[in-house]
């Protein structure tokens, strides 16, 4: 499992992976040591618990630079003029097999980490709304169960 944690000092992102026993992270940038959690499920791959927040609801999510997708859409876009909108169906395809080649990335509602290669991944649900809004607004904590509907 890959960890991408975000600096609690300077922001930047910290990549590791998680340790027996350690029980903080040096940050590249600032040289700030982030503490954290590791429990037997996250060295065994799974995501249960946070390791920076300790919270259990996360989500997860194509592995994609919403950034790149942006500019290759303007792009795209101002060459249509001339190609007749050939390079809009021209990035449409290659956005489709991006997409089919890009893993899911886990994140925490909470605190944003990060987590790839997770061997959990099918017990993660997709990115929700309500959760989202009464985790960040209202401080709410799922404890792992989303909300039914
Ligand atoms: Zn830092
Ligand atoms: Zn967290």
């Amino acid at each position: 499992m890959e960890i991408t944690l975000t600096c609690s000092e300077c922001g930047s992102g910290i990549n590791f992976a998680p340790v027996k026993g350690a029980d903080s992270v040096q940050c590249h940038i600032c040289e700030t040591k982030n503490s954290v959690t590791f429990n037997e499920e996250i060295l065994h791959g799974n995501v249960c618990e946070c390791p920076n927040c300790g919270r259990q609801d996360f989500y997860k999510q194509k592995d994609f630079n919403r950034k790149i997708g942006v500019v290759l859409f303007v792009i795209a876009s101002i060459l249509a003029i001339w190609t007749y909108g050939i390079s809009l169906i021209v990035l449409y395809i290659f956005d489709f097999l991006l997409y089919k080649k890009i893993g899911d990335v886990v994140a925490c509602y909470k605190c944003n980490t990060l987590f790839r290669k997770v061997a959990n991944i099918e017990s993660i649900h997709p990115f929700d709304h309500e959760m989202n809004d009464r985790i960040i607004y209202a401080d709410h904590d799922f404890k792992g169960q989303a909300p039914s509907h």
